[in-house]
């Protein structure tokens, strides 16, 4: 809002989302999340917090999508972590590539980064999506030449890198970024191809916090309105000539490796909407479930069968991520990626449900929910009776639970985290459709098919090949 913020764990606009990360350092340690929150590393041969995990079974991404189901119950927001955690296991995956095709120095630079970030438990960002200027140009074509960020240098002890990086979940609030390109590049972008960590308070690096619908009546210090501690932030993040060292970067100019790079980072993420997104679900169902005891229509069939479709909504959510988790992909030794068809899948339920389960959830809340008088009005002396005598529903409840239930319905279902997020985060739904025609085998099928239907097959019953076994060739990111 046009100032410079000092210390982001006290300013009113980013407090409520220290808060919300603080609550993915306390699941390590909280009686009912603590068996989730931690993992065992063999890095460190020692347990860490889950957050900085390299998943090394099935179970362990299970774990991370019953962990941010949980997490949400106690944040209603997004808790911004998952970002970061999500490209730490990313590039332990590329760099291994790599190290394999006889490239080692990413892998042992990343391996000393992981121990480094493990120990400290540091809260990490992951800054993808690029400024992208005119979106049907490639890096390289681009009229301004920053429009995705590139490397301007490169030097004995490290690059210079300038760009931006768009829409960057919690940001302003972590100790480090990992940086990481967008989209798969061809040889012609290699000045693109680039990833690297850094810390975020880096000489020329430059946050600037998005605005999103209600943020200033965190500015009210009010404990209902607002719902103080409960939010997420992006930043625009600018990098103006930033110098990285040498052994914090992954990634410099080898643009063959891109195109694996985004598709195992956005399923990752796109998996753990299935367990975030769930627990947001539940959050409104509770909120719903509740203002109807409030106002007496608790038994009503018609709120009965509203309830019963956001649980079958969030259900649907949970089980996808469940499903891209246990049927994971091995990539390496004690390291796992989800399954790519269920984890886009998820992401694609994840871009269309919320907004139904809000959309029921101010059918159940009522007009309230758009006309609540404010906190203020509530605590004002001459309107305290009256507002409590007319805002009350059942005598078991007070104006107050009203009007604190019908903010949370109103902040959680029509927030960013659930809303505007749930479309576009981890890559808008055009993204998953065009991986749901790239992973299914449609040859295949309708084999099956011809086979039942007692039609010579004239091709073999041969599974598709799994792409993302082995880097792209120089073609398939040409075409990409
Ligand atoms: Fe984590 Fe969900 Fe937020 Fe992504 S949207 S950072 S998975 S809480
Ligand atoms: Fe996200």
């Amino acid at each position: 809002m046009g100032r410079e913020v000092k210390d982001v764990t006290k300013h009113p606009f980013l407090k409520p989302s220290v808060m919300s990360f603080k609550a993915t350092f306390d699941a390590a340690w909280q009686e009912d999340t603590k068996e989730l929150g931690r993992a065992w590393s063999p890095y460190l041969e020692d347990e860490i917090n889950r957050f900085n995990h390299i998943h090394r079974s099935p179970e362990d991404l299970a774990a991370k999508v019953k962990l941010l189901r949980k997490l949400s119950h106690k944040t209603g927001a997004c808790f911004q972590r998952c970002v970061g955690w999500d490209s730490l296991n990313t590039l332990h995956i590329v760099t291994t590539l790599m190290a394999k095709k006889g490239k080692t120095e990413p892998r042992e630079r990343f391996v000393e980064y992981l121990k480094y970030v493990q120990k400290n438990d540091l809260a990490l960002a992951g800054a993808m999506t690029d400024a992208k200027g005119v979106r049907n140009l490639k890096p390289s074509q681009q009229p301004n030449k920053n429009a995705y960020l590139r490397i301007t240098e490169v030097t004995k002890d490290g690059i210079y890198v300038s760009g931006a990086k768009a829409n960057i979940t919690g940001v302003a609030a972590t100790e480090e970024m990992v940086v990481l390109p967008t989209r798969a590049m061809g040889p012609e972008d290699k000045d693109y191809a680039v990833a690297f960590a850094i810390p975020t308070d880096t000489e020329g690096v430059k946050i600037v916090v998005g605005r999103q619908l209600n943020d200033a009546r965190r500015m009210e210090e009010g404990e209902i309105d607002g719902l103080p501690y409960f939010y997420n932030h992006e930043g625009l993040v600018i990098f103006d000539n930033v110098f990285v060292p040498m052994n914090r970067v992954f990634l410099a100019g080898e643009w063959e490796y891109t195109g694996t790079l985004v598709e195992i980072f956005s399923a990752y993420h796109r998996q753990g909407y299935g367990g975030c997104k769930a627990g947001l679900g539940d959050v409104i169902i509770g909120a719903s479930a509740d203002l109807a005891k409030q106002i007496g229509v608790e038994k009503a069939s018609h709120v009965q069968d509203k309830l019963t479709e956001m649980i079958f909504l969030t259900e649907t959510m949970y089980s996808a991520g469940i499903a891209a988790s246990l049927n994971a992909v091995k990539m390496c030794d004690n390291c796992w990626w989800v399954n790519p068809m269920h984890a886009n899948v998820t992401k694609h339920l994840v871009a269309r449900f919320p907004s139904q389960i809000a959309q029921l959830s101010i059918d159940l809340a009522g007009g309230i929910v758009g006309t609540a008088p404010s906190e203020w009005d509530l605590k004002n002396p001459k309107l305290k009776e009256y507002i409590s005598r007319y805002l009350q529903g059942a005598e078991d409840f007070t104006a107050e639970d009203r009007l604190r239930m019908v903010r949370l319905v109103e902040n959680v279902s029509m927030g960013v985290a659930f809303q505007i997020e749930s479309v576009h985060g981890a890559g808008s739904p055009a993204a998953q459709r065009i991986m749901f025609s790239r992973l299914y085998d449609l040859n295949f099928a309708q084999e099956v098919a011809k086979s039942l239907a007692g039609r010579k097959s004239s091709v073999k019953f041969t599974p598709k090949a799994e792409p993302w076994r082995e880097s792209q060739s120089e073609t398939e990111a040409k075409e990409a």
